[in-house]
């Protein structure tokens, strides 16, 4: 028998929202805005989620929670699903991710205080569910370099869908 290993490396890069582009400060107040908007009685945490299409439009969702739970809504899939409804492309250039328990996060920059920079990966704050992950990929026409930011804690950690999602089924894998 021989066994061969298939290695990925997986990069998550750290920086204060100041260090971003124009574009990429954007996002993320998008994203930030549509959390306060985010529906959740009765988990209490508040997602809001931006794309950024091929068309250099932004689109907003928020998390929105039914009392059957198999019904909500996720930010990121709204985000996605409004960008289909409105875009042209419908390629996502970059998805930028807000989120925590209510009470903790509430929008703003300037309330977004600066802790420590997580050690480890699982320590990373409100990152996409596999589930959402997998909606991002469908729209990312192969592109394995489509960034995901999320920010949560005063920091911005970003990574790609490549690295957060390495083993991927897509339109390819139905061929
Ligand atoms: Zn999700």
């Amino acid at each position: 028998m021989s066994v061969r290993a298939l290695s990925h490396p997986i990069s998550v890069f750290v920086c204060g929202f100041e260090e971003l582009d124009e574009q990429e400060q954007a996002l993320l107040l998008v994203a930030a805005d549509a959390m306060t908007k985010a529906q959740a009685p009765y988990s209490h945490y508040l997602v809001g989620a931006a794309v950024l299409d091929g068309d250099g439009h932004i689109t907003a969702g928020c998390n929105v929670e039914r009392c059957t739970y198999t019904q909500t809504t996720h930010a990121e899939q709204a985000a996605v699903d409004a960008m289909v409804v409105h875009g042209k492309s419908r390629k996502i250039q970059a998805v930028a991710v807000v989120g925590g328990p209510d009470g903790t996060i509430n929008g703003p920059i300037e309330r977004f205080p600066k802790g420590e920079v997580v050690a480890s990966f699982d320590e990373i704050p409100a990152p996409s569910c596999g589930h959402c992950l997998q909606i991002i990929w469908e729209n990312c026409r192969g592109d394995n370099k489509v960034k995901l930011y999320s920010w949560a804690d005063g920091w911005v950690y970003i990574t790609t869908i490549g690295d957060a999602l390495p083993m991927k089924f897509g339109p390819n894998d139905l061929l």
